[in-house]
């Protein structure tokens, strides 16, 4: 940090620095440009930082963000409500919708199974999926978690909490890298895996 700073511009550079890919200089550089020639920015900046912690919830029914009860996919009644993707994180549902061609549902489970990093089943939102399945009208649910060795085991998770339920569980199946999470696919590989989805 450079020295000489007024606390208050410590203390948001200090918070800007705990953003993904921000780094004392990046956090730097945008404290002094919003104390800069535009006084509004700063303003501007402070009045969406707290609408959205304010406002913006997850949806009550998938997970994703919603101002109100539900998001917009849930109350999108042109959507295909009997079919729901699957998704670990909101990043990878944002780049099926970049992609355009899933027009159903959605359910956002806030990670992967893992003993490395200690998350149990219990701590990702597989209770409201499976409630969910059973308020009935669900076809399909396609589980898309990553193709790496805690998607596959989370997968697998829910497909035997769906078994025995008249509910059938995909997978995408080809142009799954090893390893790599879906928000970081291209459209042609994430189309291709959606359309060439199995049986879980
Ligand atoms: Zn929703």
């Amino acid at each position: 940090m450079p020295a000489g700073l007024p606390p208050a511009v410590e203390t948001l550079i200090a918070q800007l620095r705990k953003l993904p890919g921000v780094g004392e200089k990046t956090a730097t550089r945008y404290v002094l440009h919003l104390l800069g020639r535009d006084p509004d920015a700063a303003v501007a900046l402070r009045e969406a930082l707290a609408a959205v912690s304010d406002r913006v919830r997850p949806c009550t029914r998938c997970g994703f963000l919603a101002e109100g009860d539900l998001c917009g996919f849930c109350s999108d009644t042109s959507r295909d409500h009997s079919t729901i993707c699957v998704v670990e994180g909101v990043g990878d549902l944002l780049a099926f919708e970049k992609v355009g061609e899933y027009r159903g549902a959605y359910h956002v489970l806030g990670g992967s199974v893992s003993a490395l990093r200690g998350i149990t089943p219990d701590r990702l939102r597989l209770a409201e999926l499976v409630a969910r399945v059973d308020a009935g009208g669900i076809r399909e649910v396609i589980v898309t978690t990553g193709a790496d060795a805690e998607g596959e085991t989370t997968a697998l998770y829910i497909r035997k909490v769906l078994e025995g339920r008249a509910v059938r569980v995909t997978r995408p199946a080809t142009g799954m890298p090893m390893g790599s999470s879906i928000e970081y696919l291209d459209a042609v590989t994430l189309m291709r895996a959606l359309r060439g989805r199995r049986d879980l």
